[in-house]
């Protein structure tokens, strides 16, 4: 290990990461952002963002990304995309590796996000892509006029819901209790759509399907056990997220869901540490915090450096 000696390395190209590095570049600090085999984070699997000041109109999520990602690069940011699979902390300065390339660092600021939860039903693994999906923008254009079911009760479920009803025929949105942990607004939204049916409380306990994939599931009413077959085409989890914090979890503290642990706005307890975005916050979870996030990390990690 110890070939090469970075300034800030940032892993995640979210929004945390993303403006991490826009601030940290403009400190002249030539950070090197690892953006991950999936770059961009969670706003690559959104439609429509209404909520990120600055834009009159809304953007889509992966057009924002772009644009943070080329005024990053504008800025003279490396973004490279593969995923840091090894660290460790224990040593100054801070050694990662990605693949078999390995190297050196003086702050690291982790901006590494969190991941779509599935049920863990049987054959998830056998259907996904193939009429099972964790992302309503990336495949709801394969369901076109199809009959498609949206997992969950929170506002991922309501959007989810919301852009699949503009592209297929019908849309069962099944939730396992009566009340709905998503915000008013965008549960009337769901509720008023002509194309969305909510059906609760059920639970999904079985896919079924073929060489084609996917094609039905068993539905199980929570309130008496009764069970149905629903014949489908798609299959959407929008069931709430995982952080990735395992790559980690040998020397960052973590709270019990995972969630890296920070004090003084983004300090982990490993000095020269920074965790920003989602990784850190289970509370906001917004594009507009995580960047704000971003931005702390970096200046914290100048301060850091400065010393
Ligand atoms: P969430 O708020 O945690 O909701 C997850 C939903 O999935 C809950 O209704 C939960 O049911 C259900 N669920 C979890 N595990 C399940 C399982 N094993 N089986 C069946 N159902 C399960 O997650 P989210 O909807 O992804 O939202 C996360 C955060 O992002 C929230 O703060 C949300 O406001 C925000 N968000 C905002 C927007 C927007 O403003 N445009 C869009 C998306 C997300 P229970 O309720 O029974 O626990």
């Amino acid at each position: 290990m110890g070939e090469l000696m970075q300034t800030v390395t940032i892993i995640g190209s979210g929004p945390a990461g993303l403006t991490a590095a826009i601030y940290t570049a403009r400190a002249n600090l030539k950070p090197i952002v690892y953006a991950g085999v999936q770059s961009g984070g969670q706003l690559m699997l959104t439609s429509e963002v209404e909520n990120y000041p600055g834009f009159q109109h809304p953007i889509v999520g992966p057009k924002l990304m772009q644009e943070m990602t080329e005024q990053a690069k504008r800025l003279g940011v490396e973004v490279v995309n593969a995923d840091i699979d090894r660290v460790d902390f224990s040593v100054k300065p801070l050694q990662l590796s990605a693949g078999n390339k390995s190297f050196t660092s003086q702050a690291v600021i982790v901006a590494t996000g969190a991941t779509a939860r599935t049920l863990g039903l049987e054959d998830e693994e056998r259907f996904m892509g193939r009429g099972l999906s964790t992302c309503a923008t990336c495949d709801g254009f394969f369901y076109r006029d199809k009959r498609v079911v949206v997992v969950g009760g929170g506002d991922s479920a309501m959007e989810e819901a919301t852009y699949l009803s503009k592209i297929c025929s019908e849309v069962i949105l099944v939730h396992r209790r009566q009340q709905f942990r998503a915000s008013p607004i965008m549960l009337e939204r769901a509720r008023v759509n002509d194309k969305i049916k909510i059906l609760t409380p059920y639970r999904i306990t079985q896919m079924h399907g073929d060489k084609q994939g996917l094609n039905a599931v068993t539905l199980v009413n929570n309130d008496d056990d009764s069970s149905d077959r629903l014949d489908i085409d798609g299959l959407f989890f929008a069931i709430g997220h995982d952080p990735n914090s395992k790559v980690f979890s040998s020397y960052l503290d973590t709270d019990d869901h995972g969630y890296i642990k920070v004090h003084d706005y983004t300090k982990t307890n490993v000095d020269g540490v920074f965790a920003a975005g989602d990784i850190a916050d289970s509370v906001f979870r917004q594009a507009v915090t995580a960047a704000a996030l971003g931005c702390q990390a970096a200046i914290q990690a100048q301060h850091y450096l400065d010393r």
